[in-house]
């Protein structure tokens, strides 16, 4: 795939579809990751362009419809529950005790790029806000 100058070109490039992600592989182990957590529901591993000393991103193992948050579901209520606590548990166990940020990009000008809803943990650092 091209390289891309940033992440905002990738997330304007990607295409909003149901197609098979990179996380597919990620989940197969196809393709190697650092895995921080696993369960039968959720899986956590580290980004691999961190934008902090702590990044992870939190994944359902089965996407069944939730390319993105916009795409929720009622059926999926509970595993998007288990992917907050689960984060929270993550955040715990790599000692994000000062503090951490949650997010979930959604869409074109959400900046999002892979469309399998995950959750961004990131922590580490002082954070800013507004975000960019
Ligand atoms: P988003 O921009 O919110 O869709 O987040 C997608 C995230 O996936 C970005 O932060 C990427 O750095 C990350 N990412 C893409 N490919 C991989 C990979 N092979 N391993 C780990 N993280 C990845």
């Amino acid at each position: 795939s091209p390289v891309m100058a940033s992440e905002k070109e990738a997330a304007l490039a990607a295409t909003p579809s149901d197609s098979p992600t990179i996380f597919d592989k990620i989940i197969s182990k196809e393709i190697p990751s650092t895995v921080v957590y696993e369960d039968d529901k959720v899986l956590a591993f580290r980004d691999i362009t961190p934008q902090g000393p702590v990044h992870i991103l939190l994944i359902p193992k089965v996407r069944d419809g939730l390319t993105g948050l916009s795409k929720a579901e009622e059926r999926h209520i509970d595993v998007l529950g288990r992917l907050l606590y689960t984060a929270k548990l993550v955040a715990k166990q790599e000692g994000l005790d000062e503090g951490f940020r949650i997010v979930i990009n959604d869409g074109p000008q959400g900046c999002q790029s892979v469309y399998h809803l995950h959750v961004h943990l990131i922590g580490g650092r002082q954070m800013n806000w507004p975000p960019g």
